[in-house]
């Protein structure tokens, strides 16, 4: 095999090297196994072995197009570096990360720009990755050490020049046995990946003409010195009409295939699809999805072995088959209600809606924050606190209130970290509300960063958030005056069924939202908060 194998010559050099030692060895000596792993990764490893680029643009955009409905920002930016690429015959530019939920087609889509362009593919997952030695390999002194795997990728692709798909970015952690995202910057960046250095391996390794792209579910956990050297492309959550467009075009020709079934053993209408996609699931991508429909093809392969040979799927089917919906649509919304206000957040999995709750108790000024809020969270809290102090004359609350009042802040589900600074309006509007005894509209929805001085300030995610404030039922957002500009990334469908309203005071967001204005109301000497039913509906 050595003798076959094309390799630089100082690689050759020390693979003889190797071999004079595994041959003069004693026998059953414990190193024997060990020199022998590591001829064999040397024998293994690519070292010139090229595959060649199909660089054709139209047909990249093909096969792209053929398996991932929209992602026109990845497809576009794909395109692009095919198109330098081309030009200039230099494979290395940016490295891209997809940054997105979970089930958005990331991970497909970098498999598919593998077969678009005829280069091996292989993914490695980096979520949980602690110990360098996990990227980098063990020193071949240790036991059982063994190649990191990055070196491990490059054996199984078997040419210099895969798609290196490194999953999960996001959540690289270190503590005490080194810092992986370190290794991981030697990996990434150009000006170092040509001699990539793998304990294990103890040569250099030329990394420069492989194609990498990682992905990461949350831009904002990406260590820094990684963040700098990839460019981040948004991959967006879909809307109901693009999943069903999704489910018909590829998950269930997908899944009817893979199930042995034919187009015509198993027709799927619409209405189905729209019934499985919101009866059975809740999720920014299609990844659930792609698993209900699965099930649903199993039991018609069941129905098939019966003799059965056209099935078309209808309500009814689906509930014998899976059970009852386990979401109904838009529930219906609560009555307006004092203390309760619908917050918009975003998280790594997509947008939700956010119930804050706050109550008024008797008691003696203590503000409680609880449903395990984060720092940042506790702070807006406290700031939002801080503003209705500041005002109470103005929204006619009796200014002794710290005196007889404690004030609680919750937010459900109570088991759930939360975090971020985007809650602040929602929780001035609690705190108002509460100490008002003005009820909050529920069919009005918000975010936006408050100041001490009741500005709003801009927020991130927005057309997650909105997607889920559609989702949930609402028909009204206030969002916070400077992300005007954003709202062209949202789809026109969303912003359609929306009355947005901007804001750029906490004034501005209790307009909308509460029932009544506040300003000069009288003030309430009985106040609230042994109401805790929070029922009580002034209008
Ligand atoms: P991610 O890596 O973003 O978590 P995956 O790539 O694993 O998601 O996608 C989950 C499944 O959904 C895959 O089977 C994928 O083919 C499918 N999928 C996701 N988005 C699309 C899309 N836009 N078009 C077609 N299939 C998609």
């Amino acid at each position: 095999r050595a003798e076959e194998k094309s390799m630089p010559a100082e690689v050759r050099k020390v693979l003889n090297k190797q071999f004079d030692r595994f041959a003069s060895l004693p026998n059953g000596s414990h190193e024997a196994p060990m020199t022998q792993a590591y001829i064999e990764l040397i024998l293994d490893l690519p070292w010139t072995e090229e595959t060649v680029d199909n660089l054709d643009l139209v047909h990249a955009r093909q096969v792209l197009d053929r398996d991932h409905f929209g992602m026109d920002k990845v497809k576009t930016r794909i395109i692009e570096t095919l198109a330098v690429q081309r030009l200039t015959n230099n494979p290395q530019g940016q490295i891209l990360c997809l940054v997105g939920p979970p089930g958005v087609g990331k991970t497909s889509i970098v498999r598919g720009i593998a077969e678009a362009m005829g280069r091996k593919f292989v993914r490695m997952s980096l979520g949980g990755v602690r110990d360098e030695a996990e990227v980098r390999g063990h020193r071949r002194t240790y036991i059982g050490a063994q190649p990191g795997r990055v070196i491990e990728a490059m054996r199984k692709s078997g040419s210099i020049n895969p798609v290196l798909l490194f999953d999960e970015i996001d959540k690289l952690s270190s503590d005490m046995r080194g810092d992986p995202s370190s290794a991981m910057l030697e990996v990434l960046d150009s000006a170092q990946n040509f001699s990539f250095t793998d304990h294990f391996l103890e040569l250099p390794y030329d990394l420069s003409h492989a194609m990498m792209i990682t992905t990461a579910n949350d831009a904002s956990s990406i260590p820094r010195p990684l963040l700098d050297r990839m460019e981040l492309i948004e991959v967006p959550s879909y809307l109901f009409d693009e999943k069903i467009e999704i489910a018909r075009c590829h998950l269930l020709p997908k899944q009817l295939e893979k199930h042995g079934l034919k187009k015509g053993n198993l027709r799927v209408p619409d209405a189905a699809l729209s019934t499985l996609i919101g009866g059975y699931t809740r999720e920014a991508g299609v990844r659930e999805l792609e698993r209900v429909i699965a099930s649903v093809c199993r039991k018609a392969a069941c129905e098939m072995a019966d003799g059965k040979a056209r099935i078309t799927l209808t309500d009814a089917r689906i509930t014998e088959w899976l059970g009852p919906q386990k979401f109904k649509k838009a529930e219906p919304l609560r009555p307006d209600t004092v203390g309760v206000v619908t917050g918009l957040a975003w998280t790594s999995v997509g947008g939700e809606t956010l119930e804050v709750e706050s109550a008024a108790v008797p008691g003696k000024g203590v503000l409680q924050l609880t449903g395990q809020l984060g720092d940042v969270m506790q702070e807006s809290a406290k700031a939002a606190m801080t503003y209705v102090r500041a005002n109470t004359a103005r929204f006619g609350i009796d200014p002794s209130f710290l005196e007889t009042l404690d004030l609680h802040i919750h937010v459900p589900e109570g088991a759930v970290p939360k975090d971020g600074p985007s809650a602040g309006v929602a929780m001035a509007t609690a705190l108002v509300s509460a100490l008002t005894g003005i009820p909050v509209k529920s069919s009005v929805a918000m975010t936006g960063e408050v100041t001490l001085r009741g500005r709003v300030l801009p927020i991130g995610g927005l057309r997650e958030k909105l997607l889920a404030a559609v989702r949930a039922g609402v028909d009204r957002v206030v969002l916070p005056k400077a992300n005007r500009e954003d709202l062209f990334d949202v789809p026109a469908d969303i912003k359609g069924a929306l009355k947005i309203d901007y804001a750029e005071t906490v004034d501005d967001v209790l307009n909308v939202a509460l029932t009544m204005h506040p300003h000069g109301a009288e003030p309430r000497l009985n106040l609230p908060g042994l109401d805790m039913t929070h029922e009580a509906v002034r209008h």
